[in-house]
């Protein structure tokens, strides 16, 4: 039996009547776009968050990219990002045409190192955007306290981190304004795309409504040339419940990550470390291995699905060339992008899976 790295249809097959009824009841309603069960998705999530409000949207890069063109950050304008993160973060800042400045991670929480990011600012830096990566938070105080200090807006990128918490809060609620994406893979996904945005600022939340939705609030009068994008109908009442499954979903990942902590130990194999404030959700269980090339190999032959991310850093990348940062500028986040092997992780593995995806590491020797 093949041990997949996600299963996207076993969420579906373990909520089948629930998503099957939500389905019908859009279908009956007649309604498809903004409507009630958008408004009651913003609400309900907006709630779990800890957030004032939610506005969905069409995906999670949109939900970055319209908070940056919210909080009018533009040509001229610099972002500090992580260097260690999906392309999607760093293109949130250059659709709206500003400039992302990159800060090297933690190695061992692989997220913003915050005593890096005070060196990288200029004249020109309006926001810190974090990424909560693999599930982790990042380490909010000291961000919100030099973000305070020089006056900048922070914002979360919040794609792998539906649920986690920073001190006892949740993620989409630790800075000024968030961004998830719903994107089928993801802790909690949609049955295609979708994205919302959390904040607790009025006037955000009021541009944000506007600039998904061509720009205007009373039908055909529109105050800026806006966009298009709106999460669904049927996407939202699929998350509706998939979102009351959410936190019994993130407590068997945790029993997934605390298998692979009590399995899995090899002098060649660098496990996750998490910091006391942080309750991960484990989107991903990311190792750092020498022998990636190895270990690959061995669950390649054991039919074990297993992911890198990410296998080229974002400053890397062609897209980005334009920005002249060379190899061996961001020399952190280029050794992570040779060392890290992300193993399945899911509510849906169970131990004897664990186990196998365990031996075929181990035994991945030289
Ligand atoms: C998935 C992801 C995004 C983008 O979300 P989409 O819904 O695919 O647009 C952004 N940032 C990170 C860190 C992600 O993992």
């Amino acid at each position: 039996m093949n041990i997949p790295f996600l299963d996207l249809k076993a969420p579906y097959v373990e909520l089948k009547d629930e998503l099957d009824a939500a389905y019908r009841r859009v279908m009956e309603s007649g309604w498809y776009i903004l409507g009630e069960e958008v408004q009651m998705f913003e609400s309900e999530f907006a709630a779990y968050c800890e957030s004032k409000h939610c506005i969905g949207v069409a995906n999670g890069l949109d939900a970055l990219h319209l908070i940056v063109r919210a909080y009018g950050i533009g040509p001229g304008d610099e972002v500090i990002v992580p260097s260690n993160t999906y392309i999607a973060t760093w293109l949130a800042v250059t659709h709206a045409g500003a400039t992302p400045v990159p800060v090297e991670p933690d190695t061992r929480t692989c997220n913003i190192d915050p005593a890096k990011i005070e060196q990288a600012i200029t004249a020109k830096t309006k926001a810190i955007m974090v990424v909560h990566l693999y599930g982790q938070t990042a380490d909010m105080d000291p961000v919100n306290a030099i973000a305070q200090k020089h006056g900048l807006k922070v914002i979360e990128d919040c794609a792998q981190a539906h649920g986690a918490r920073y001190k006892g809060r949740r993620a989409g609620s630790l800075g000024d304004a968030a961004g998830f994406s719903f994107y089928p893979g993801k802790n909690l996904g949609a049955m295609g795309d979708g994205g919302a945005v959390t904040t607790s600022d009025n006037e955000l939340c009021e541009r944000i409504n506007v600039l998904r939705n061509y720009g205007s609030q009373i039908k055909y009068h529109n105050k800026v040339a806006g966009f298009n994008s709106r999460l669904d109908e049927l996407q939202a009442a699929f998350l509706r419940v998939k979102l009351a499954k959410l936190d019994e979903w993130n407590e068997r990942r945790r029993q997934v990550a605390a298998w692979y902590f009590e399995k899995l130990s090899h002098r060649h194999v660098q496990l996750p470390s998490v910091p006391l404030w942080c309750e991960p959700v484990w989107h991903l269980f990311v190792i750092q291995t020498h022998r990636r090339e190895k270990v690959i190999k061995n669950l390649d032959r054991e039919n074990i699905g297993c992911l890198i991310h990410y296998p080229t850093p974002p400053h890397l990348q062609e897209a980005y060339r334009y920005l002249r940062i060379d190899q061996g500028r961001l020399p952190v986040c280029e050794r992570l992008a040779d060392e890290v092997l992300s193993i399945p992780m899911s509510p849906q593995l169970i131990e004897s899976e664990v186990e196998r995806v365990v031996n075929a590491i181990v035994t991945a020797e030289a």
